[in-house]
């Protein structure tokens, strides 16, 4: 199905809990249609906290002289890829910020020995990276890459991601490069974002399609103090799209009606905003959760947005209490890596 933008831009503004609950429904039934039942739990390990970019929203950001920085080593992260085998995940999560202090050849040694002792499915999330980079990574044996692009809005976009000085970006052709390359793609969005419309959301959606990539995270805009849309005055005319559960939701509803077949995982950061958050993205369209294995010492320091360590996936039993909660639910914990479909072989 694909749904034109006055559906989308529709449903986005729908405020009768019956026709929500519809949305719910629909969405999860074409879940269920194309990918079953199964769940799919990928280890999260958030490898360094070091960064050069400034985006306006995250905790992050370059020149915050409060929050120490660190970079997991070699055997810091096999320890935690074991961890992760060991609780029967298939896939391993490497995420970090846009830290040049991990270079080519030293990920491409942390990615062998990780396929080599755990045979992992690998996730790269490090930001925007060089061609030679990523195409190093991919033949190093990395299976998927995750950029997000928070907005399709060019001029919000611009506003929150500021380039490097004598850079300039552009994520949308690095999500090109990524497929050329033969990984799987991920993408994703804030929502809530100050200054995002209900138009410029309702493009989001349908650019999912567009771009055809293989996974997408949606999550709340959350306020981090520290940071200028943190702490800045926001607007709040009818045409700002607020950063709510609900809101959220449909956002991933429609965006599994929009693309039947790929990986959407309930957020982290949708779990922040209350106990029962996470369970409703898994009924509205999500089929993957991303449980947190970073080293303890290191997990307050990963500081993207407030509240982050309060969820429960920070637990050192979450990965037995998930599965247990998943049973529950009627749904199964899927095995193997989880690739979309169109990538199993
Ligand atoms: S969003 Fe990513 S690139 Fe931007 S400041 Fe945070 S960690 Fe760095």
């Amino acid at each position: 199905m694909q749904l034109a933008k006055n559906d989308i831009l529709a449903r986005l503004v729908e405020t009768d809990p019956a026709r929500l609950e519809e949305l719910w429904l629909a969405a999860d039934s074409l879940r269920r249609q194309y990918l079953g039942d199964a769940i799919h739990l990928r280890g999260l390990v958030e490898i360094s906290n070091i960064c050069v970019r400034s985006c306006a929203y995250c905790g992050l950001r370059t020149g915050r002289s409060d929050l120490k920085r660190y970079r997991m080593t070699l055997p810091e992260i096999l320890e935690a890829a074991r961890r992760i085998a060991s609780h029967s995940f298939g896939t391993i999560v490497l995420q970090s910020g846009e830290d040049q202090g991990i270079t080519q050849s030293w990920l491409a040694q942390v990615i062998a020995r990780i396929k080599t002792e755990t045979g992992l499915a690998i996730t790269l999330s490090l930001g925007e990276r060089s061609h030679s980079d990523l195409e190093g990574w991919r033949i190093a044996g990395a299976d998927r890459y995750l950029l997000r692009f928070e907005t399709s809005d060019r001029t919000l976009f611009g506003c929150i991601h500021p380039p490097r000085p004598g850079q300039t970006s552009d994520r949308f052709k690095t999500l090109e490069w990524l497929g050329q390359m033969g990984y799987e793609v991920g993408t994703g969005i804030m929502v809530g974002i100050p200054g995002q419309t209900y138009t410029s959301l309702a493009d989001d959606i349908g650019l999912f399609r567009d771009l055809d990539v293989d996974m997408v995270g949606i999550g709340p805009f959350l306020p981090h103090p520290a940071t200028p849309l943190g702490s800045a005055h926001h607007p709040s005319g009818p045409d700002q799209v607020p950063n709510s559960e609900t809101m959220t939701l449909k956002v991933l509803a429609l965006t599994r009606l929009n693309c039947p077949t790929i990986n959407i995982p309930s957020t982290t950061a949708l779990a922040t905003i209350s106990d029962v958050s996470r369970e409703h993205g898994l009924k509205a369209g999500a089929n993957v959760i991303m449980p947190n294995f970073t080293p303890r010492q290191y997990r307050l320091l990963y500081d993207i947005y407030p509240s982050k360590t309060d969820v429960d996936e920070n637990d050192e039993l979450f990965p037995d209490v998930i599965k247990a909660r998943i049973h529950s639910m009627g749904r199964t914990v899927g095995q193997g890596p989880g690739r979309r479909p169109r990538h199993r072989s």
